[in-house]
């Protein structure tokens, strides 16, 4: 993915990521700013608009790849919290007319509910990947992925009250 980054908006990101020191091996080489420094790898954006991945190990040599849509679209969502930056969002993919917004996040891109011992928990949403939107039917895309990451935040998270909103916002299966 490649997003038209204004150039003023880059150098805004730039120099907070300085002020910050959020910097890491990569960006000390490559006019880069890093919009999320992992779990996983990093995401980083170029001044040209790439979106890169980085080294998931901080011993791997400090080489970059271009990122994935879904990384790319994690990157923007991501880097938008990091930075306060809500600018990236309008990057993100534009939305299908016969999309739904997400049922896990309302469309906000993040998944909240609470860990094992009670603490608030927010996360990319797994279910859309941050988008807000999920295709209209689940064989139009629901990858098998993503519902494998759900089950993972959801097994993480607790079993009370969040648990069962969340399977009440379930969209309904078609018979
Ligand atoms: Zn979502």
């Amino acid at each position: 993915m490649r997003i038209p980054i204004p150039a003023q908006l880059f150098e805004r990101l730039l120099h907070l990521q300085t002020e910050r020191r959020w910097g890491d091996d990569v960006t000390r080489f490559e006019d880069t700013v890093c919009l999320f420094p992992g779990l996983g790898p990093p995401l980083y954006l170029t001044r040209d608009g790439r979106i890169l991945a980085g080294p998931c190990w901080p011993d791997d040599p400090p080489e970059t790849r271009s990122a994935t849509d879904d990384e790319a679209v994690g990157a923007l969502v991501l880097g938008c919290k990091q930075y306060d930056c809500p600018e990236l969002l309008a990057f993100l993919p534009p939305r299908p007319d016969a999309a739904m917004t997400c049922p896990d996040c309302s469309g906000t891109h993040w998944f909240r509910g609470q860990t094992a011992d009670g603490q608030a928990l927010e996360i990319l949403c797994p279910t859309c990947g941050g988008r807000g939107w999920t295709p209209a039917t689940p064989s139009e895309g629901g990858s098998p992925r993503a519902a494998r990451r759900v089950r993972r935040a959801r097994t993480a998270s607790s079993t009370g009250c969040h648990s069962d909103r969340a399977s009440e916002t379930r969209r309904p299966r078609t018979a």
